[in-house]
């Protein structure tokens, strides 16, 4: 058996290998290195994935967020709110610009944000909502605009873990996750559903006025060279990083299809343990399983890893600390408790999951799993 990773990147260049190489050997013949042809072209087949009217490559999943957050014009104090259940950059972004993240509990079958859950934290002094679409599959966001229009909230949705994935509207029709706020915001972490070789973003709108600014906020404030409009930041994707995202932009579909297969073998197999909740897919989501999040409900969930790890099958543990619960984030927020986070924070265990996973290899994860069940009872 191949040994089992968290993600396994190395087989999967593998397949991909000979047009990666020709790319890449095509940027340093050429040496456009810095936005080229090799970034125009991902720029455009992302828009047309996406069916979005601007994407804007920039640096990082973090950038993205950053960059969105200086085009609103949003003042030092303005509250924005976001899930406490999340990864750091989500809030972190917001403490940077002086703005306050204002940190929201989240459902425990989704982990994510609700349009319920958000309207009881909206004040006069909210500006804006951040959803982080987590673990790959969408916030209930028909809602969740509805609720922003109704008190003139932007939306920037959070999409790091999710691209590609199609949210239904109440009428039938669909769009992809990162199309649906006024922003959205994507991460290439080599990890991560999309991935680079390298750090990677981008952001993605469907409005003219906010791409114009975010563009020219990650150009250093300028629309004309050397003529600074605004105090902007140094944000861009290279264009290695280009060719790669080109390459496995093609084959994001099939990779979603894999992970989908994978989560579908772990959701029969587990299906039967009362002390496991598998993944609730969201009705109105499709899931792209950035992560297949198991919680894990007898109490064990600290035991289970270590048994796991002992036989060889590696687990995370996303997330073990509420973001109030951080040091960083103490001078921001009085919060000290919000029940699901918590909850979430002591049960989530996160299985190895990703595009290059065999049956053998799943066998062994689910029978590992159910061995520690049987030790356990
Ligand atoms: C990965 C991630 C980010 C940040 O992306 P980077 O490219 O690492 O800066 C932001 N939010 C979420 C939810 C993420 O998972």
């Amino acid at each position: 058996m191949h040994a089992i990773q968290m993600v396994d990147l190395k087989r999967q260049y593998l397949k991909i290998k000979d047009e990666i190489d020709q790319g890449i050997l095509e940027v340093l013949d050429t040496t456009a290195y810095i936005n080229g042809p090799k970034v125009k072209a991902f720029q455009e087949g992302l828009q047309q994935y996406l069916s979005a009217a601007h994407v804007i490559p920039c640096a990082n999943g973090t950038d993205a967020l950053q960059i969105a957050m200086m085009a609103l014009d949003l003042q030092p104090g303005d509250e924005v709110i976001v899930p406490a259940f999340t990864y750091v950059a989500t809030a972190e972004v917001i403490a940077l610009l002086r703005l306050k993240p204002v940190m929201v509990d989240v459902d425990y079958d989704t982990f994510n944000l609700t349009a319920e859950l958000i309207a009881k934290a909206i004040t006069p002094r909210t500006k804006a909502i951040v959803p982080v679409n987590l673990f790959g599959q969408s916030c209930d966001l028909e809602p969740i605009m509805a609720l922003a229009e109704k008190h003139g909230l932007w939306v920037i949705e959070d999409n790091a873990q999710a691209i590609g994935a199609d949210y239904t509207f109440s009428d039938g029709h669909t769009a992809k996750t990162g199309t649906i706020g006024h922003i959205g915001c994507t991460s290439f972490y080599p990890s991560k559903n999309l991935g680079a070789y390298g750090d990677g973003g981008a952001i993605s709108t469907n409005r003219t006025d906010l791409a114009e600014k975010m563009q020219m906020v990650a150009n250093h404030g300028q629309v004309r060279r050397y003529y600074h409009d605004v105090v902007g930041v140094n944000s861009r994707l290279d264009a290695i990083q280009a060719v790669v995202l080109g390459v496995k932009l093609k084959r994001l579909d099939e990779y979603a299809a894999a992970r989908r297969a994978a989560a579908d073998f772990y959701d029969q197999a587990l299906a039967g343990l009362d002390w496991i909740q598998t993944p609730v897919r969201h009705p109105k989501s499709t899931h792209v399983f950035h992560q297949y999040t198991l919680l894990v409900k007898n109490g064990q969930r600290d035991g289970l890893q270590t048994y796991l790890q002992q036989k060889g099958v590696p687990t995370m543990i996303y997330y073990p600390v509420p973001l109030y619960g951080q040091d960083a984030f103490r001078p921001f927020t009085d919060l000290t408790h919000l029940p699901v986070t918590e909850q979430l924070c002591q049960e989530v265990l996160s299985l190895p999951i990703h595009t290059e996973l065999d049956l053998e290899q799943l066998n062994y994860i689910v029978e590992s799993v159910k061995s520690f069940g049987a030790i356990k009872k």
